[in-house]
């Protein structure tokens, strides 16, 4: 039945898709932490949008405000001009997240994409520093648009020198060269040496756990060395919570368990909640330095986001119960996957916060997606090699179901062994 429900996208959709090469059923709804497929099919959702539904898919109170604001004949779409739904995030954006962090960054609206807020911290940093040079980290990923790309390590997806933009220096991330070296102390040499040929940095650009690059993660105190040294050499930190952000960690952002205030910050996927696209950055008002109409995109006006954005915030983060709960579902995925890890030689628990996920042989890993799907369970991969499997329910998923998922993910990892 699968291949007669996608002649279409085979025949017609250019064949860069990906996701669909493991999941080839046809998606038509979905509730929470639960989609079905044309047939009625029902799968539990470990991808969750590649991170952009941590609230699960049509959470109620998001879809009557938004129905409700539609019904009403909202503005849409407002460019920059000012509208009553942009107002109502910033205010939430200002009393729940901004003000009980102490922090008095401003919010640039930066299009649909990560890739547009990453691309806008970058250009400003050279802007406000005067500098080109971006440091940034092994396996780091930050979006595929050209910009974007030249951040990005993995070389398949930057398919040749060509396509990246220059003045982007790559060094090696946390735990990247083993135990024994301390990769910030590098990069503290590295700096410091003016004959090292790597230019004064305009940008460091780091994510707090790598979504993409295999869920390895910084510790605090490498976190606060490398913004110690930021600071010291007159670059920005630029923080790309993409991915780890708007709680997929367990706190708002996924610096703060270090205590680490970036300069910059990129938030996009989950940040309206509702998968609706829309992306920022928070600068701290010394940087915003940019002119009016300097940097500028159609679609940053983008007001149903806006509006599911505005429910998210106060729905969860104007309450400690919903971060309590992130906590304690992250403490039953830890013990799951290492009770699976125990069982399989060389497998090993990565990440943090409900960013975990198991490293496994690639070829196991990649039969397992594929399994799941049959089993009833959508879950993708990480990894320089696909081989880490990315449990990224919801943060909303009741523990039941993530459980469900979980035995699963066990089922169909321990039926895959060579
Ligand atoms: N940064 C990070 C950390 C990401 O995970 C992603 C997307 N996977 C991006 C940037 C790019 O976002 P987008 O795909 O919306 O351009």
């Amino acid at each position: 039945v699968a291949g007669a429900d996608n002649q279409i996208f085979e025949r017609r959709e250019s064949v860069v898709r990906s996701y669909c090469r493991g999941v080839d059923v046809v998606l038509a709804g979905g509730r929470g932490s639960l989609v079905r497929d044309v047939h009625g099919r029902e799968y539990v959702d470990f991808l969750a949008g590649a991170g952009a539904l941590n609230y699960g898919h049509n959470d109620p109170d998001m879809k009557v405000a938004l129905l409700e604001y539609i019904a009403g004949d909202g503005i849409a779409h407002g460019l920059d001009l000012y509208t009553d739904a942009k107002r109502g995030f910033l205010q939430a954006f200002e009393d729940l997240v901004l003000a009980p962090r102490g922090m008095d960054h401003h919010v640039q609206f930066t299009g649909p994409t990560g890739a547009n807020g990453v691309e806008a911290a970058l250009k400003l940093a050279r802007k406000v520093t005067g500098r080109t040079n971006v440091i940034a980290f092994t396996r780091g990923f930050h979006g595929l648009s050209l910009g974007a790309l030249a951040a990005t390590a993995n070389s398949t997806m930057r398919m040749a020198p060509h396509n990246a933009l220059g003045g982007v220096t790559r060094m090696p991330y946390d735990g990247y060269l083993g135990p024994g070296t301390d990769t910030a102390e590098l990069l503290a040499a590295v700096l410091a040496d003016p004959s090292s040929g790597v230019d004064p940095p305009a940008a460091v650009l780091l994510e707090t756990v790598q979504g993409e690059g295999g869920l390895d993660q910084a510790s605090p105190r490498w976190l606060r060395r490398v913004a110690g040294l930021a600071r010291e050499h007159g670059a920005l930190l630029v923080v790309d919570d993409v991915q780890a952000g708007c709680g997929r960690t367990g706190t708002f952002f996924s610096t703060e368990a270090a205590g680490v205030v970036p300069d910059a910050v990129v938030l996009s996927k989950s940040l309206s909640g509702f998968g609706l696209p829309m992306s920022v950055v928070l600068v701290r008002p010394g940087y915003d330095l940019w002119e009016p109409g300097q940097h500028t995109g159609t679609f940053r006006g983008n007001a149903h986001a806006f509006v599911t954005a505005t429910v998210a915030l106060r729905k969860f983060w104007s309450t400690e119960a919903f971060t309590h709960d992130v906590h304690r579902r992250a403490g039953l995925v830890t013990e799951r996957l290492t009770a699976l890890a125990d069982e399989l030689p060389g497998a090993r628990v990565k990440g943090r916060g409900l960013m975990q996920g198991v490293q496994v042989e690639p070829a196991l890993a990649a039969r397992t997606t594929r399994a799941c799907v049959d089993a009833g369970l959508i879950i993708e991969r990480a990894g320089p090699r696909g081989e880490v499997l990315k449990v990224f329910a919801p943060l909303t998923t009741p523990d039941d179901l993530l459980e469900h998922g979980l035995d699963l993910l066990a089922g169909c990892v321990l039926a895959g062994r060579p």
